[in-house]
């Protein structure tokens, strides 16, 4: 690898007493500026209150623990494919504390004298009733005992294990980390960025402080003071590209229709029975009345659409629990589009899904003059041509499909009205190039219009009404974040008369059980069971191959005696649409899958869903596989079979291990403990953190080093009001106070350069 001669004054090279050779596993890891280390702010601080006594350490097994010890003895075990070393510590207490590590050359056991003292911090687990941590994650040698005293709070800094390969260890990254924040001192790299006027307001510690604090905190309290200030910081930053973004986007609006929307709302309000149009005439005949719930969303959607009071398209978030049904309430706002003279389109993640909704929708228009379209791939060329065709001239009313709908050959008429299902499905891998396209391209019209705002292909310049659904419900704020400016209706309650799902925890080992219970449905009742396998690999492939060996091994011995049905990725459009409604005309008992039918699937019948090796969900995903089931009147169970891993003690399960598999079970825990999708998406978020979740992190564009979004929610409100007061009375950032934020703003988004240069 190319050494630059002369490093940068920022460069780690520079720190005196740094191996090149380290320098380079640094920069390996995402370390190269003295920036990188002050900003890597430690997970966690090992505090002395909070060292548990080793003779205690039992009642903590697999928590996360920190502790320390004297070496009592050392010894290095041969083993058939690997040798470990064993490290006894005992403490005051008297307790007693394995630790192991595989792979340990010997003179490394040999470090380990009788009588050194340790920190040590990781998760515990027992084997054969002795306490072991293998693999600690971090591992501290105490010079003397006064080396950490009470009070004193040591910050844990998560080092990636080709750090450690590197010889660098704990002691040594904390010392790097400290000379890093004395260098960028020197080079006046931590100044004041944020506008003074925000600083007081918020009694917000100074910079540099706050950098020195969070990595050497005197006090507790003053770590809290420090975090929040950093938090504020990145969050601050983040709100103000946001807002950036939002002024440019409603510049790039083009046209706004404005519809007619009053028979339907009265109608709506009960003010009016008369039902004149198609719209009204759909509502007052569905076969359900609409929930309150239900009735209030399209209420707002349909006075967005009216836009009484607004200049702007409307951008509405329609968020509600699965079952909660939404679908309907896009429909009937579609239908009032279409009254005045619209095309809509109705865009969702899967085919599959986006069968299942044409089929609703025309089933729900049959007697109407209305005509819906399915736009999907794995058509033929002459039905697509016909296809487009129609939704070309004005013909289709309503174009339901995949994304497909929005590739460049796809023609509307008159599109004005655009929803989106499963809008988090499209999180991760469409929003990820969303973002990126709109970075690369700094241009945000056209990420807009390759999104939702067709009007390239329209002859009348109409930005069309965007309404986005989920059931993966986020707190307001956060979708402001998110989604900027954008309008939510929420849906909590779900249609009367629905029964809870009953959900279970289970292991592998107690399959029999768990087959016998879902026998028992099919013969006594003729309901019908999902049995659900995760995407293990990132093929379509390999997933494939797994589910159909679980199908052949289930049909030939468990099911036997049934009808089981597969469906997984590998199959064509077509054959996957076959198996769904054939599974809906109930010709099988049984339905092998991988996550395809995820989202959306309706099949009322189905009452029992097992999801095999669970943990390997995400809990938003868990909470949608069940919503598969409970959808008619009788009451329905949701069987969660973790690996058998994690039903708990295994022979040296490292300390990384525990810990993985402690967080898995709490997510499963979660699931079996609430039904509401807004405390699961919550719990969600915990867990996987919000940056994963909504796609933000893979941009490399939102780098949240310390704030969480969801946990600090308060800060979140706080800054988004900051920015957006702060861009009116200063929408260029020129005044000479705010200087130093319009810099750090740049230097952080390169691509908003034009917005706060030009216009
Ligand atoms: P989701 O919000 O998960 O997309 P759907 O729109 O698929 O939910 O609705 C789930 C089911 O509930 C559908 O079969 C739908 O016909 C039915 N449904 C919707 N609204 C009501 C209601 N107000 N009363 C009874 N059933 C309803
Ligand atoms: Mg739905």
């Amino acid at each position: 690898m190319l050494v630059d001669p002369v490093p940068p004054p920022n460069s780690l090279r520079r720190l005196k007493g740094l191996s090149p050779k380290k320098a380079e596993a640094l920069a390996q890891a995402g370390f190269e500026y003295v920036e990188d280390l002050a900003f890597h702010i430690p997970g966690r601080y090992l505090d002395a209150r909070a060292l548990i006594p080793l003779n205690q350490l039992r009642k903590h097994l697999r928590e996360p623990v920190s502790v320390r010890g004297s070496v009592i003895s050392s010894l290095v075990i041969p083993g058939r494919r690997r040798s470990r070393a064993a490290v006894m510590l005992q403490d005051q207490s008297g307790g007693l504390l394995q630790l192991v590590f595989f792979d340990y050359p010997e003179w490394r056991a040999k470090q380990f004298q009788t009588g050194d003292e340790f920190l040590i911090a990781g998760y515990a687990g027992e084997y054969k009733s002795v306490l072991q941590i293998v693999q600690p994650p971090f591992i501290e040698h105490l010079a003397s005992p006064e080396e950490f005293v009470q009070g004193q709070m040591l910050p844990l800094y998560y080092l990636p294990t080709s750090l450690r390969k590197a010889g660098i260890r704990d002691k040594e990254f904390r010392s790097l980390v400290q000379k890093s924040i004395d260098a960028g001192k020197g080079l006046d790299l931590f100044t004041e960025i944020l506008p003074p006027a925000l600083l007081k307001r918020h009694r917000l510690m100074p910079r540099t402080e706050s950098i020195e604090e969070v990595h050497r905190p005197k006090t507790p309290e003053r770590l809290e003071e420090a975090k929040r200030r950093l938090k504020y910081e990145e969050i601050f930053f983040l709100e103000l590209r946001l807002a950036v973004e939002r002024i440019r986007m409603r510049r790039a609006v083009k046209g706004v229709v404005k519809y007619d929307v009053s028979r339907m709302m009265a109608v709506l309000e009960e003010k009016s029975s008369e039902a004149q149009g198609i719209a009204e005439r759909v509502l007052l005949s569905l076969p359900f009345r609409l929930t309150d719930d239900q009735r209030r969303a399209l209420r707002e959607i349909l006075y967005d659409m009216s836009k009484e009071g607004q200049s702007y398209p409307m951008n509405r978030l329609l968020q509600g629990d699965v079952g909660s049904g939404k679908t309907i309430v896009a429909l009937l706002a579609m239908l009032a589009a279409i009254e005045n003279g619209y095309q809509c389109a109705f865009m969702v993640p899967t085919e599959v899904l986006a069968v299942q909704h044409f089929d609703t929708i025309s089933r729900i228009l049959k007697d109407t003059p209305l005509k819906t379209a399915l736009l999907i791939g794995g058509q033929s060329k002459r039905e697509r041509a016909a296809i487009l065709a129609s939704v070309a001239s004005g013909e289709t009313h309503i174009a339901v499909g995949t994304h497909a709908l929005f590739q460049k050959n796809v023609r509307f008429q008159r599109l004005g009205f655009v929803v989106t299902d499963e809008q988090h499905r499209f999180g991760v891998a469409q929003r990820k190039a969303l973002i990126e396209k709109s970075a690369e391209a700094a241009n945000v019209e056209e990420f807009e219009r390759d999104m939702f705002r067709v009007t390239l292909h329209t002859p009348e310049i109409v930005t069309p009404d965007v309404l986005l659904m989920t059931a993966t419900p986020i707190p307001r704020t956060l979708a402001l974040t998110i989604y900027g400016d954008m309008e939510v209706s929420t849906i909590r309650e779900l249609p009367s008369g629905r029964k809870p799902i009953k959900t279970m925890l289970f292991f592998e080992h107690d399959h029999a059980q768990i087959y016998k219970a879902a026998i028992r449905r099919i013969e006594e009742r003729g309901e019908q069971v999902f049995i659900v396998y995760p995407l293990r690999e990132k093929s379509q492939k390999v997933d494939s191959e797994a589910a159909e060996k679980a199908y052949e091994d289930l049909r030939s011995k468990a099911f036997k005696k049934f009808r089981v049905g597969l469906v997984h990725g590998k199959l064509s459009s077509q054959e996957k649409q076959d198996v769904m409604r054939r599974f809906r005309q109930k010709e099988f008992d049984v339905l092998v899958a991988t996550t395809v039918i995820e989202v959306g699937v309706d099949v009322p019948n189905a009452t029992v869903m097992i999801i095999e090796h669970a943990e390997r969900f995400g809990l938003a995903q868990l909470h949608q596989l069940r919503g598969r089931v409970g959808r008619g009147s009788a009451d329905s169970a949701c069987v969660l079979v973790a690996s058998e891993k994690l039903a708990g003690e295994a022979e040296n399960e490292t300390s990384d291990e525990i810990e993985q598999s402690s967080l898995a079970l709490e997510r499963l825990r979660t699931l079996v403990a609430t039904s509401d999708g807004f405390k699961i998406a919550e719990a969600d978020m915990k867990f996987r953190g919000t940056g994963e979740i909504l796609g933000l992190k893979q941009s490399g564009k939102v780098r949240l080093n310390i704030a969480d979004l969801t946990a600090d929610i308060a800060l979140v409100e706080q800054a988004l009001k900051d920015a957006g007061e702060l861009l009116e009375q200063d929408t260029r950032l020129a005044r000479p106070e705010n200087r130093p934020t319009r810099e750090e703003f740049l230097r952080q988004y390169r691509d908003a350069e034009s917005y706060l240069h030009v216009g």
